[in-house]
């Protein structure tokens, strides 16, 4: 019945594009606000888009591949956002990507604009050797045009790509760059050895586990969705197994003892109601190349693997791509809340057939944003040129012992081995990585949720969040002069 009022508007409003769709969010936000009409109007443009075609030599033959790199946002600089290869990349998506990137940095306080750079391609397609290629000539693309660079624009994995593919953009970056002592800061997500950061493969994994957990740990959220308070033994169903899907969905189950229901991939998707081992299943998908027939789970094919996403469960996590859950299946998904890995993955007339129904989003912009949190640290560390931690370790573990030997000396009592190394050991990079993630996420968390309380008609969280990255950008703006 609920779904039937909601209908004829939301169906209307399906023929949006992503970028349509974006803005629809936006706007939705902006009429709470008083700023001036020209302000929202810069905040939700796209500054500058790239396209470029080049060519490639592929097995013998030039094939003339397409590119993208979309600056939403040159409110702060250098602008961030991933570089995604995908068979389904074009003009729009990019620009919406890149926007979703401004109000993510926003709203967890990473003082970078909006990027998102893209390639039409499908990997799977291309030996290792030729996808070098085409991202050192994509890379070249972007030195020329300076849409790259450690003060302009940096780029960083997204789907499809991962420290490989960043490893080549920096050494690129370098060849054309020796005398900038900052080049490595170009890109992020490079693996550890070329300059990456501890922590930066699972960080946007991770902070969706920390928002998730935060927002089940609130009753006055919980309650009137029919669940109890906290993460342990909820029911979860994850959509895309890559680094996003795969990482929260471990971090899910380990740290928050959740229950994965269910996993969907691009080629299937396995089914178990008591519960699957993620680990389990990635050690069966490195040995056979997919997760399908993983032994201890139903395996669903192909065909079928979209009627997954509406299983029952209390939290459907999407982590693949844009428009997955639209206005033909949001009336059928049975999840309490919706957790957004991916980026944009409902469309506006899913919103709000599924906000009708009472259904819960934690919105993209904010769950999935430990990936630029720890790209920013990153960056930071590679302008920095020092690894995090490498001034304080030492001292903080003198200074843990003293309090140790002081506590002993007056309790007259001594410490375990194993409790005095617990007690003494200064942070790694890595434990400075997530617990800088960990705080990010909470606070962020309970800023959307305090506009969400608080402000006048902010009826869901990701308004909320929309209102918050606005109010931020706004600020910027003043600070810069721009706008009265
Ligand atoms: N591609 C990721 C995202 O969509 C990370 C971007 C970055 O680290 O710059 O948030």
């Amino acid at each position: 019945m609920v779904v039937d009022t909601a209908a004829p508007a939301a169906q209307a409003r399906e023929t949006l594009s992503f970028s349509e769709s974006v803005d629809r969010n936006f706007a939705k936000a902006a009429a709470l606000l008083d700023y001036p009409r020209g302000l929202l109007e810069q905040i939700r443009v796209c500054n500058k888009v790239y396209y470029v075609q080049f060519p490639v030599r592929i097995r013998g033959e030039i094939q003339v591949i397409q590119g993208w790199r979309a600056e939403h946002s040159h409110h702060r600089l250098p602008c961030k956002g991933g570089i995604r290869y995908a068979e389904t990349v074009g003009q729009d998506e990019i620009m919406a990507l890149a926007a979703l990137m401004t109000y993510k940095c926003a709203i967890v306080n990473v003082p970078f604009g909006g990027a998102k750079g893209g390639i039409k391609i499908n990997p799977r397609n291309y030996t290792e050797e030729e996808l070098e290629r085409i991202t050192r000539r994509y890379t070249v693309e972007l030195i020329q045009k300076n849409f790259i660079g450690p003060s302009l624009d940096v780029p960083a994995p997204d789907y499809g790509t991962g420290p490989r593919e960043m490893a080549w953009i920096a050494d690129t970056y370098m060849a054309f760059r020796p005398d900038d002592i900052n080049a490595l800061a170009c890109v992020t997500g490079k693996p550890v050895e070329q300059g990456g950061v501890r922590g930066r493969t699972e960080a946007t994994g991770l902070g969706i586990y920390f928002g998730i957990r935060e927002a089940l740990s609130l009753p006055e959220l919980v309650r009137p969705l029919g669940l109890e308070p906290g993460l342990e033994g909820k029911r979860v169903i994850v959509q895309g197994f890559g680094n996003v899907g795969y990482h929260a969905a471990r971090f899910l189950q380990q740290e928050g003892g959740a229950i994965i229901t269910a996993v969907i991939e691009w080629d299937g998707a396995v089914y178990n109601p008591d519960g699957i081992d993620v680990e389990e299943l990635a050690r069966h998908r490195r040995e056979t190349g997919s997760i399908l027939y993983y032994p201890k789970a139903q395996t669903i094919p192909m065909e079928e693997r979209d009627t997954v996403l509406e299983y029952d469960c209390d939290i459907l996590l999407p982590a693949a791509l844009e428009s997955q859950i639209h206005y033909h299946n949001a009336p059928r998904i049975r999840a309490k809340i919706i957790a957004e890995g991916a980026n944009g993955p409902t469309t506006a007339a899913a919103e709000e057939i599924l906000l009708q129904r009472g259904i819960f989003i934690l919105p993209d912009i904010f769950l999935n944003a430990g990936g630029v949190v720890v790209s920013y640290f990153e960056w930071l560390k590679n302008i920095a040129h020092v690894r995090l931690g490498r001034l304080e370790k030492r001292f903080e573990e003198r200074t843990n012992q003293r309090l140790v030997e002081m506590v002993e000396r007056l309790t007259g009592k001594t410490l375990t081995t194993p409790e005095r190394q617990l007690l003494l050991r200064g942070p790694d990079e890595v434990d400075l990585v997530r617990s800088g993630l960990e705080d990010t996420m909470i606070s962020a968390f309970h800023e959307l949720w305090e506009i969400h309380k608080t402000r006048k008609g902010v009826q869901d969280l990701r308004t909320a969040a929309f209102v918050c990255a606005i109010d931020k950008i706004a600020t910027a703006y003043f600070q810069l002069g721009i706008f009265p």
